[in-house]
């Protein structure tokens, strides 16, 4: 039986390794840390086929150097005399125009929705409950210019096929009759999903185990070796490990990877936070987001998850209570009823986001590497494009051809 290692155990690693071994192979995964708290699993949750726009977009050069001034904003880049950081801001900055945004749509639409689909037969088939629900989401706004920006999107959706109803306050209500909204209007999008990041991990990687995939935590990858083009073996903490075929699923640490490959990956991580409301008596019942603050609302079961900012700082762990107190003080602009408090630092999850400079995600064979797959770079919708990503992986492996056209997520794309 053909072996194949994934590095990295988040949403793609995993997703890839459920298909691989459906398809026959022996797989293992490693990951650095304990699979339990990194950013797949306590992301906001939402499945986004209305998010087919890249982040690297018109405008968001702008947006973002006005945010920068603010500690409370949604946005940040901690200035630093990097080359990573550096080389990767020029390239955001090249592809940050419409044309740019007029190829990449086609390519995230059918990403997103042939990986929804994947949820869907997920939900239907595997041996556990990860509270997937089809409701929707909702984008709020109160300024005129975010209605009219949000509205050309609307336009721009059905274009693409995604269903999208620009919608009154009052008709917003009647979707939230239990929280009181307050908004100049928003734009519904009937066909993105939500689920519960935390649960659909632990359930998955259990799955996977008793599916006889082998999980090795505490296992951090540090070198390759190889013949030729081919990788053999990697070196690790806790020794070495041998296969025939290799995913790279490392997340924001993708781009060093690649290095210690001899392939140039530009990465950025982009930090984001959550936190949880337990038990809220009269819970919202669509995810939404407001616009505004770019603070993501999730409900789940009982429970409401705030999620939001972008900070591009490297790779860090500290959390900055300014940018968690700017996602509180946006919510009583949207649910004026709504009391939610401060959270204490412990309370507060954050994870790093693996952010391409092109807003598009790495998937793909390595031209230099020949059995090396690089999965990696869904910046802020790995959550919805991981089940995708996995079975492409697994038809790559396959030596299958993909579902959905790679091209433009080609790895090779900066080498
Ligand atoms: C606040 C917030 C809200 C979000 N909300 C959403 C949402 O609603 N919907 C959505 O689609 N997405 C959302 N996202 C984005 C989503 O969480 C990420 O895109 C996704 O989790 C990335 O998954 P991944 O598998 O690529 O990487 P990760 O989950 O980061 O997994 C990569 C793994 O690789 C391991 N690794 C790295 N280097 C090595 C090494 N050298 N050796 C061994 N192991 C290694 C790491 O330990 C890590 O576990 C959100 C993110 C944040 C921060």
């Amino acid at each position: 039986m053909a072996q194949v290692i994934i590095i990295g155990g988040g949403i793609v690693g995993l997703s890839s390794a459920l298909y691989l071994r459906k398809a026959g192979y022996s797989v293992r995964v490693l990951d650095q840390g304990n699979l339990e708290e990194g950013c797949s699993f306590g992301n906001a949750g939402m499945i986004v086929p209305s998010h087919f726009i890249p982040l690297a977009a018109p405008g968001m050069v702008a947006k973002g150097i006005r945010w920068m001034f603010n500690s409370e904003s949604p946005f940040y880049v901690r200035p630093r005399l990097s080359a990573d950081l550096i080389g990767w801001g020029w390239k955001f900055y090249r592809h940050a125009n419409s044309r740019h945004v007029d190829k990449s749509m086609p390519a995230l639409t059918a990403l997103n929705l042939y990986s929804k689909k994947q949820y869907q037969e997920w939900a239907a088939t595997l041996p556990f409950d990860f509270g997937f629900q089809e409701r929707g989401l909702l984008m709020l706004y109160h300024d005129p210019h975010l209605e009219k920006e949000e509205q050309e999107t609307a336009e721009l959706a059905e274009k693409m096929g995604i269903e999208a109803r620009v919608l009154s306050l009052p008709q917003i209500q009647a979707l939230e009759p239990d929280v009181r909204v307050s908004a100049r209007g928003g734009v519904y999008y009937p066909g993105d999903a939500h689920l519960t990041p935390g649960t659909l991990m632990k359930n998955l990687l259990q799955h996977l185990r008793d599916s006889g995939v082998s999980i090795e935590g505490n296992t951090h990858v540090h070198s390759f070796d190889g013949d030729g083009h081919t990788i053999k073996s990697v070196r690790t903490t806790r020794g070495v490990f041998t296969a025939d075929h290799w995913v790279v699923a490392a997340g924001s640490w993708s781009g060093w990877l690649a290095t210690a490959l001899g392939v140039t990956l530009p990465m950025q991580a982009g930090k984001g936070y959550s936190f949880l409301l337990k038990d809220v008596p009269r819970n919202t019942r669509i995810p939404t987001i407001f616009l505004e603050a770019r603070v993501a609302v999730t409900p789940m079961g009982p429970n409401l998850r705030f999620g939001g900012t972008m900070e591009i700082s490297g790779i860090n762990h500290t959390i900055n209570m300014n940018r968690v107190r700017g996602i509180v003080n946006s919510i009583s602009r949207y649910y004026p009823d709504m009391k939610v408090e401060m959270p204490s630092p412990r309370d507060v999850w954050h994870g790093l986001r693996p952010c391409s400079p092109d807003g598009l995600p790495y998937i793909g064979r390595l031209k230099r590497r020949d059995n090396v797959i690089i999965a990696s770079g869904h910046a802020m919708m790995g959550l919805s494009l991981g089940p995708g990503t996995g079975r492409l992986v697994s038809d790559l492996v396959e030596g299958k051809e993909p579902e959905v056209d790679l091209a433009p997520f080609d790895p090779n794309r900066y080498s």
